[in-house]
């Protein structure tokens, strides 16, 4: 493949450059490879088009029509399980911070649904909203939730120092282009003291809760991160944020994890996963696929 539009990136957690592929994972992705962090165990898609690379595709447009997931055109997150996920987003953050009339910016805010069940009376949270696609911040003016039309880390180049209460990364940390790059610019946007929630998909090291099929895809180049429990705990610590709650994802489709930024992080445990018991997860999840679940 043309070297200018991919590139083999290192572990987004901890830098280690072994990293190994996970075999049964290509199946599933036109041939491409998932890889696992073998000194940290962070699931990633580390051979990725390249920011330049992706910034053409999208300007081209061609990926949003082929991609009916993410096509402005079909796509739409007011559906009942993505309102489900939300709604147990919210209800999450409302039972383990105060969070009536504190202020709050969501990172990749879509269409702004999160913020709007954050701004009802019951709550009244100031909503700020970052969201990079021009059509969904129209949607946003449109229901008058102030927003940045950009990225996480064009917001911070351009940024006057506002800081917030709460920063949320809702089901999108798993899209970004580097994870630990966008968890490093939101600890400046989170006032001292202040909170971060992440809710995103709960699949690795967990019992399987979908076809293999249904979880992995070709498009890995906008959603090249798989978190674990112990993988998220250690990117929120290496960028600032003490995790302080998260809920019980042992049998639960979501993982949501509360982190108190903090200035030191020296104390903070860095949890790992073994790169060989993922590597045999993937496997015994391959097989039960294709024994049971193959033709669904
Ligand atoms: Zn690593």
């Amino acid at each position: 493949m043309n070297t200018d539009t991919f590139a083999l990136y290192p572990c987004d957690l901890c830098t280690s450059q072994d990293l190994a592929e996970i075999p049964a994972a290509p199946h599933y992705m036109d041939g491409r490879p998932l890889h696992v962090c073998n000194a940290c165990g962070f699931v990633q898609a580390a051979y990725r088009r390249t920011p330049e690379a992706l910034q053409r595709m999208w300007a081209e447009e061609i990926y949003r029509a082929n991609d009916a997931r993410i096509s402005d055109k079909t796509y739409t997150a007011r559906i009942p399980a993505v309102v489900a996920r939300q709604t147990f987003a919210v209800e999450f953050l409302a039972e383990h911070l105060d969070i009536k009339g504190k202020s709050i910016c969501e990172i990749g805010a879509g269409e702004g649904q999160f913020l709007e069940m954050l701004r009802v009376p019951r709550f009244d949270m100031d909503t700020f909203a970052i969201e990079p696609s021009k059509e969904n911040c129209a949607i946003l003016n449109s229901l008058q939730i102030k927003n940045f039309a950009g990225t996480m880390e064009d917001y911070s180049a351009q940024s006057n120092g506002e800081q917030f209460d709460i920063a949320s990364l809702i089901w999108t940390l798993e899209n970004c282009q580097s994870a630990s790059g966008v968890l490093a610019a939101t600890h400046d946007i989170v006032k001292p003291g202040g909170h971060l929630v992440i809710a995103t998909g709960n699949r690795i090291l967990m019992p399987f809760k979908k076809p293999l099929q249904y979880y992995l895809g070709s498009n890995v180049d906008v959603h090249p991160y798989h978190f674990s429990a112990n993988a998220l705990t250690s990117l929120m610590h290496q960028a600032g944020f003490k995790v302080t709650a998260h809920n019980r994802f042992i049998d639960s489709d979501y993982l949501v994890l509360i982190g108190k930024r903090v200035e030191n992080i020296d104390d903070l445990p860095m949890p790992t996963d073994n790169s060989a018991e993922i590597i045999q997860f993937f496997e015994r999840w391959h097989n039960e696929t294709q024994a049971h679940y193959a033709d669904w």
